[in-house]
């Protein structure tokens, strides 16, 4: 079933800190604004370049290489029509000796960063841009840096910001999520609570299969067990955003998905 491309011409900047951020916390709203005709433009900070690998690497593969081979293959999925790498070096933990790196996005001047994204949404004459919470989500210092950017960019463009979050309320009843783990790697709490959500994207089965693939081409970083599990659709099926700004295009997508996936069977496509 195809949908009308009611968002033809019209354009969006995601940004996020590391590779896998992308589908674990915006997929279904990326590829549904693909979907639609929408252009998204995908701004990853950082190569997560101090992660550890699940796989082994091919011979003279750098961890950095796979990541990036992972990262364009999840766009490529998620509808994706530019990536912008802004090459940053990954933060590390709280607190660690990598937080103060100079090349660490978390030590980066953030008027600096935010006005090459700024220049992105205006190369794109995008109208939204989607950036972390105010809490970096789960405190990563990564994700704080990103909602630092992110909200100056926005700022800096004149445009409508979504800032991505998890419900903890509804997350703490559907467990397992990554970013439990990825919070108790941080040890600080995680996103908001359900009250202060402004929006919701539901979705659909067919969305959330791309969102379940597109986070596993990230096979360096996360197992099949993390996503394969039974609660998988209502952990990763709903997509939650604070919005700075006056209403825009991701307000236009709906909740569509939430009837089909939680009420009904799905319709065959
Ligand atoms: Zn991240």
């Amino acid at each position: 079933m195809s949908r009308p491309q009611s968002l033809r011409g019209r354009s969006v900047v995601v940004l996020h800190a590391h590779p896998d951020d992308e589908a674990i916390f915006t997929g279904v709203t990326m590829r549904r604004l693909a979907d639609e005709g929408a252009r998204v433009v995908l701004v990853t900070a950082t190569l997560g370049d101090l992660g550890e690998t699940l796989v082994p690497l091919r011979p003279g593969e750098s961890l950095v290489q796979r990541r990036t081979a992972e990262l364009e293959r999840a766009a490529g999925l998620l509808g994706v029509t530019r990536l912008v790498l802004l090459g940053r070096r990954d933060s590390g933990l709280p607190g660690a000796a990598d937080n103060v790196h100079p090349d660490a996005l978390a030590a980066a001047d953030a008027e600096r960063v935010a006005r090459r994204v700024a220049a992105v949404a205006e190369e794109e004459s995008a109208e939204a841009l989607v950036h972390d919470d105010a809490s970096g989500i789960y405190g990563h210092p990564d994700h704080l840096a990103s909602h630092r950017i992110g909200a100056l960019a926005a700022r800096m463009a004149g445009v409508t910001s979504y800032q991505t979050t998890v419900d903890r309320d509804h997350l703490h009843e559907t467990r397992p999520h990554l970013v439990h783990a990825a919070a108790r790697a941080t040890a600080l709490p995680f996103g908001i609570p359900a009250a202060d959500v402004e929006l919701m994207v539901a979705a659909t089965a067919r969305e959330l299969d791309t969102k379940r693939a597109a986070i596993r081409a990230h096979a360096s970083q996360i197992a099949a067990d993390d996503v394969a599990h039974a609660a998988f659709d209502e952990a990763y099926g709903f997509e939650w955003y604070v919005r700075s700004g006056p209403a825009g295009i991701l307000d236009e997508l709906g909740d569509r998905g939430a009837a089909e996936l939680f009420s009904a069977p799905a319709p065959v496509s």
